[in-house]
Parts: C-alpha cells; structure tokens; sequence
C-alpha cells in the first residue's frame, strides 16, 4: 500500500491514498464481491467500471472523476456539489453541557415562550406583507385598468383601437421591466414563486441567500409588478416563500443583509431551530395567501419540512391561525368593515354554494381529474423545455429581462387580440365586473372576455367560478384556456417573481366551464351547474401541475369555505396526480432536478438493501486528531472543502506508517474550526487569553450563519505551530454505521434525523469512510410509464 505525500498533513490526515489504498480498502472490509453485483444491478447513467483508472489517482477515486462532471444544461441525472447541507443534528459537545448546568429548567422554559412568541411575529409579520401586496395590486391594477378603459372607449368610436393596445402593452412592459430588473440585477434567487427553494431548504439544504431580507424585499416588489403588469402569475406562491424568510429573520434576531446584530434569540441559532421556524413561516405564508390555516400546516407537511413533531404542529397551527387573522383583521377593515372578518386570505374565490353532486357523477370527477393530470403534465413538459432553453440561451441578466418584456407584451396581445376577435356580449349587471368595457357590443352590453383581461387573474377566477350559466360563449373559452394556458407555461420561471396557482386555477376553471358547456349540451335535460364544474377543473389543472393532494384540498375547502365540496375535489386530485405522475415528475420538482439539488425523497430507492455503506462511502477519510496543529488544521481547510471530520486517537509514535485507520472520537464542523481559530483558542493561549469559563456556545452562535472562510483569516507564523484541543468542542457522539450497514438504513438516519455526516466505521469503531447527503441521494429511482428502475447520478462540481 502506498501513501501519497500530496498533502503535508499525513499523520493528521488519515492515509490520503491512492488506487492501492481504494482496492485494499475493499478487500479490508470484505464487501468487494457485494459491491460488484450490486453494481451491474443498476441502471447507472455513468459506467464507473469503464472508466480511465488514472482518473482515479488522489483522494478520491471515483468521487473525484464525477466531481469533474459539468452539468449539461437541462440534464436531470446530475447533483451538484455546490449545495451544502444543514445540520438537523444538535451538537453535544461539552459547551452545551455546561449551558445547561448553568441555566437549568428556568431556562427550558424561556425558551419554550420565546418559541411561541416569536411565531406570533412570525404570523403578523407575514400577515402585514400579504396586506401590502394585496392593497398595492388591487389600488395598481384599478388605477391601470382604468385607464386602459377610458383609453379603449375613447378610441373605439374613432376606430385607432391600435392606441389603447399599445397602451396596455407599454404600460405591461414598463411595470415588469421594474420587477425584472429587481430580480435580474438584485437578487435572482427571488425569481419564481420561491416554493422549490423552500422545499429545498425544509428538506435540509442550504440554498445561498434564499432566507435574506434583500430576497424578501426584492420578491415584495418582483411579485406586485408581476401581477399588476399583466403576467399570467399569482401572487400566492411568493407569499409562502416571504413567510419563510420573515420567519429565518425574526427567529434569527440577526440580519445578514444590514449586518445588525440585535442580540435576542441567540440560543436560536441553529440549524435546525431556524428550520422549524421557516416550516412554521412558510406555513403562515400559505394561511395568508388562502385563508387556509390548516391548509397552511399540511403543506408544510406534505411539501416541504422532512422533521415533523408534534410541538412543532402546534406552533405551526399557531403562527398560520395567527396569519389569517391579523390579514383578516386589516383587509376588513381597509375594505371599510372593520371587525367583520371577512378577508381570511389573499385569494377570495368567494363563498361557493355546497354543490349536490349524485354517484353517477363521480366518474366525471374522475375524468376531469385525467384531463387535468394530462394537461398539468403537458404544462409541465412545456415549462420544462422552455427552462432548459433559458438555461442554454436566456444566461445574462440583460436578456432574462428582455424576456420578461416580451411575455408582458406577448400577455397585452393576447388579451386584445381576443376581445377584439371575440365579440362575446354580455348584458351589463349580471357580472359584478369594476371595468365593463362596451367594445363592439350594443348598448347594455358588455365584452365578457374584456371583463376577464381588464382585472387581476385572482378576479378572473372568481367570475369563471361565480357567472351564471352562459355567460360566456365556448369558443371564447377555448380559446381562453389555449392561450392562458401557454401564457402561463411560458410565464413560470421568468426573471420575476409569480407564482402559478392562480393561473393555473383560471385556465382549470375555464376549461371546466367549457366541459359544463359541452355536458349541458349532451345532456340537456339536467340543469348543469357551471360553478361545481369550473371549481373540479380549477382543482384538476392545478392538481396535475403541482401534484399536491391533501393539503391542496384543504386549501381549495378552505378558500371556498364548502366542506361539503370535499369529496368531488379528492377524487378529482388524486387521479390528477396518477395520470400526470404517469408522465413526469410536478413543476416544482423538475424545477429542482434541473438545478441538480440534492434533495432527499420521502423513501429510499426500493431494493437497496444490498447496497452496502462500503460501497457508497467516500474513502480515505480526511480526519483531526484529538489534540490538533492549527497549521494542519489551516492546511486541511485549505485543501478540501469538505463541512465535517471525524476527530481520531492521536496515531502512537511508532505506528504513524503502520495503521490505515484511526479509532473515531467525535465529529468537528469546519465552521467550528473557523471559529476556534478565528479566536484563537489555543491550547498555547489557555489561561491568558482566553480560560474555560469565557469560551461558550455564543462565540459559535455570534457568526450563525456566515461563517468567515478559512482564506479570511490571517494568521501569523507562530500561531501555526501552536495546538487547539478539539475534544471539547466536537460532537462526542456522532451518529456512525458499521461498513456493511444498508443504503435504506443510512437513508432513514438522514431522511428521519437530518443528518450531515455519517462517519462509517470498521467493527473496532474506526473510521474507514465518510458519507454525506450527496453520496445518499445520488441513488434515486425512476419511473417512467410505467417502467421503474434505479440510476445512479453524477455529482459535479458546478
Ligand atoms: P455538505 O456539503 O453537505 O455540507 P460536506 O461539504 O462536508 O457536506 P459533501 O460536499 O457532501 O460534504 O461531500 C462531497 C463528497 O466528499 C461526498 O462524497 C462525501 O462522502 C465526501 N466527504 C465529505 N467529507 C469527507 C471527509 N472528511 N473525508 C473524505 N471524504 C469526505
């Protein structure tokens, strides 16, 4: 076996070895013959047998070689390493253990209230954001269509219909141009609704600036010019991911953005007490987007947060009751009613009737259900494409903005094109329309489709649920749903932040109309009640788009306040989700495999148990002695840009060349090392500059979560050659697997416990490798009409 000498740090870092090491590492621990077979079990999209064995000369063999991997734009079998995890798992060190002894009961339940409290702001906070949007597009988009309306009457008459158009076209442009430009230049992390980045980060993965209050102001004003500058997106989406924001911050007592510490809620600050707030934040977001407190709380459980407990149920029932109280208390009483609470929620899509519905029909629930899971699945291959091709050609921020301008154009056109194509009259007063607009249509009448455009998409939904029998012409429909359809489609995932519920609930909508049109004209002896059929179609679009069940019913039931519509809308979801789930994956999910995150499914791929730990780990394991030289430490640091080493005994003098493995005992965080270097907690220093008694778990939680790179910090010669004790701030216990653990098992210890690094050890509980997230999720199942198989995926290093 030979050891290469690349590093200076040997001795320190356990055997950094090459090809030897990796094949005599295998024959060690046995498992070699397993590991083949298992190997050409898989569908690999890599074949890492066939490939160049001088690839694999260095740390890291293999691992080393995918790490090489670019990501092809559009590929959806890559990881990328570029995301870094969050550590669910408390860190046990002595400095825990003397706060507390030191604080006691007294200080268990201060903490408890602070919870509380603090989910009180988060719920009000939320709430006063989702007010400000409301109120600033609901007062924009009155001004502009108002103007639009004047605009259209005055030059209808003259026959120059072509000035309001371009109007409304310019008016569109210069609007989104706003938003655009924000989130281009700003913070492009605010683009979209934001729920894939939430959903990544309840999963455990950190997502760069996702959680800042740039990005919160950023997607404030990104969202109310995307929907007052006529883009078909809502605002409901980037209301989830404002409350996970508010949430980070409040619960943070800290900004990153202003640099401003306010010295509260320190003892929060830890991964996995801040996760539980952004689940508890996103939760409100919802409740204040739909009035749907409970609807709040399963989403967070059904999409996102991957630790659920009861305690954390309760504070997150709490904080979205809170949510949709506070918006209700001030939308009702802006809306001149004060103390009436009739506002529950961002999206009102009006208090629907409970709709009687016999047996025969619920086939017709469950074809609706198919069309929306075929359609939401088309909307999802169209998205797709046209992200790829935004990946391959839309890169510079100058040109995401442009694109934005043309679909603000692209929206303007369609809308004119259609009332000015479509004459479809109505007689005025039978919609509760703000901008009736005449166009073409006699006296008394007004252009349906007009009233459709000339309001926010939110208002759209409701006149599709609530407008009697009738009220609009099928072709009108069609050709409604074709363009708002691929409007939409192209819509989500422009340089600006909009959600596409809404959207999608207005094309399901009027797509249900047309099919309660076209019953009523099979069966003309039933009166068909076009409202139940608008609502299931709404339900079904949506529902094959985002492939959400349970919690989108409860929100549906909850914004149209009908229990008793419950049932047709299960039905109608769950076959939504079947048939789309037949053809691919929901938006947000392929939105997520396309920027190649890591994200831990909700179960470990089926028949994995005979992949073993020694198989998926990454081996020789770079690795800390107990008591360290601060200039290896610096050198490590240096070399690789790994989170986590195991802590080992100290080799004996004579056995420095001899031992390949070191026994485990305990597990240091990079970010801790920083931190005692940056401090200079030296075992040198101990007693002058610093003493036991000023070293506490607040000197970690002062950096929580930017924590300076090891290239910040300056160090002088003499520093290097000094020593830090690491015993006292390690995790003394970190959870280990034996090396012929199973794939399933190490996936349960991240999936359940939110795990970073498990140190793999040999059966005298040395480490002999290392396994991260990345190496668990790259295995991950596909199906595929029907078909099903495993592939494994490339980590690159992008
Ligand atoms: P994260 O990025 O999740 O915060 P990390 O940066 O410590 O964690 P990863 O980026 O997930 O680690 O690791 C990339 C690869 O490096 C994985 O295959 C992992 O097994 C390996 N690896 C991680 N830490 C070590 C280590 N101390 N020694 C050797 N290999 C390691």
């Amino acid at each position: 076996m030979s050891h290469s000498s690349t590093s200076g740090l040997d001795g320190t870092v356990s055997s950094i070895s090459n090809v030897e090491t990796t094949s005599d590492t295998a024959q060690l621990i046995n498992t070699e013959d397993a590991s083949t077979s298992n190997y050409t079990q898989l569908n690999k999209s890599v074949n890492f047998e066939d490939s160049d064995d001088e690839e694999f000369h260095g740390s890291h063999g293999v691992r080393r070689r995918q790490a090489q991997q670019k990501i092809e734009p559009g590929s959806m079998n890559v990881l990328s390493a570029k995301y870094e995890s969050l550590d669910y798992d408390t860190c046990e060190n002595h400095l825990l253990l003397d706060e507390e002894r030191k604080r006691g009961y007294p200080f268990v339940v201060w903490k408890d209230i602070a919870r509380w409290f603090i989910i009180l702001l988060i719920g009000i906070a939320t709430a006063l954001i989702a007010f400000t949007i409301d109120i600033c597009i609901e007062e924009f988009s009155k001004i502009k269509y108002r103007e639009l309306k004047k605009s259209v009457d005055k030059y209808v008459v003259q026959d120059r219909l072509y000035i309001p158009y371009l109007l409304w076209v310019l008016s569109n442009i210069c609007i989104v141009f706003i938003g655009s430009m924000l989130v281009a230049y700003v913070e492009p992390v605010a683009a979209g609704s934001g729920i894939p980045q939430v959903k990544c980060y309840l999963n455990g993965l950190k997502v760069p600036r996702v959680v800042r209050f740039k990005t919160l102001v950023v997607k404030t004003v990104g969202v109310i010019t995307a929907v007052v500058g006529g883009l078909a997106g809502g605002k409901e989406g980037p209301m989830i991911h404002s409350g996970a924001v508010v949430a980070a911050g409040i619960s943070q007592g800290k900004s990153t953005t202003f640099n401003k510490d306010f010295k509260v809620f320190q003892y929060f600050r830890e991964d996995h007490e801040k996760r539980d707030f952004v689940s508890a934040g996103a939760a409100a977001g919802v409740s204040a987007a739909f009035g749907a407190p409970i609807g709040g709380v399963l989403f967070s459980l059904e999409e996102g947060t991957s630790f659920w407990n009861q305690a954390l149920t309760w504070r997150t029932f709490f904080g979205t009751v809170v949510s949709t109280f506070t918006l209700n208390c001030a939308l009702s009483a802006y809306h001149g009613r004060p103390g009436e609470l009739s506002y529950p929620g961002l999206l009102n899509l009006g208090k629907m009737e409970p709709f009687p519905f016999q047996f025969y029909e619920l086939p017709v629930f469950m074809f609706f259900g198919a069309v929306g899971g075929l359609l939401g699945a088309l909307w999802n291959h169209i998205n797709y494409r046209l992200t790829v091709f935004r990946i391959k050609y839309i890169g510079s921020p100058w040109l995401r903005v442009v694109e934005a301008c043309l679909v603000a154009a692209a929206s303007a056109t369609c809308g004119f094109l259609m009332m000015f194509l479509l004459n479809d009259c109505r007689p005025l007063g039978e919609d509760p329309t703000k901008v009736p607009l005449q166009l073409f249509c006699a006296d008394g009448e007004y252009n349906a489709l007009a009233a459709i455009w000339f309001q926010t998409p939110e208002a759209s939904v409701r006149s599709f649920l609530h407008d009697p029998i009738g009220s609009y012409k099928p072709w009108s429909l069609l050709a409604f749903v074709i363009s708002y359809f691929l409007l939409s489609s192209w819509t989500f995932g422009l340089s600006v932040s909009s959600g596409l519920f809404i959207p999608n609930l207005l094309t399901g909508a009027a797509w249900g109309r047309l099919l309660a049109i076209m019953i009523q004209y099979m069966l003309p002896s039933n009166t068909i009640n076009p409202a139940k059929y608008a609502l299931v179609g709404a339900a079904a679009q949506l529902g094959g788009v985002v492939r959400m069940t349970i919690s989108l019913t409860v929100i549906i039931i909850e914004t149209t306040g009908q229990i008793s519509n419950a049932l047709p809308i299960i039905i109608t979801l769950v076959v939504a989700k079947w048939v789309g789930d037949f053809f691919n994956e929901g938006i947000y999910d392929i939105h997520i495999q396309l920027a190649a995150v890591p994200l831990l499914p909700w179960e470990p791929p089926p028949l994995a148990h005979n992949i073993y730990a020694s198989e998926v780990m990454s081996h020789p394991v770079f690795t800390l002695r107990t008591v360290e030289n601060v200039g290896h430490i610096v050198e490590l640091l240096k070399l690789v840009s790994y989170n986590g080493f195991p802590v080992v005994d100290p080799p004996l003098a004579d056995d420095v060349e001899v031992t390949t493995y070191k026994r485990l005992r305990g597990l240091i965080l990079r970010s801790q090392l920083i931190v005692l270097i940056q401090n200079k907690i030296y075992n040198e220093n101990a007693n002058t500059t610093w003493s036991n008694f000023n070293v506490d778990m607040n000197m970690f939680r002062k950096e929580y979560p930017r924590f300076p790179s090891i290239d910040e910090l300056n160090l002088a010669d003499w520093e290097k050659t000094c020593t830090i004790d690491l015993r006292p701030f390690m995790n003394p216990s970190p959870y280990t697997l034996p090396h012929r653990a199973s794939l399933p098992r190490m996936f349960r210890l991240f999936r359940a416990l939110g795990l970073r690094h498990l140190p793999i050890v040999n059966d005298v509980n040395e480490v002999v490798g290392m396994v991260t997230r990345k190496d668990i999720a790259r295995y991950r199942v596909w199906r595929h009409r029907g078909h099903m198989g495993m592939e494994e995926l490339i980590l690159s290093s992008e």
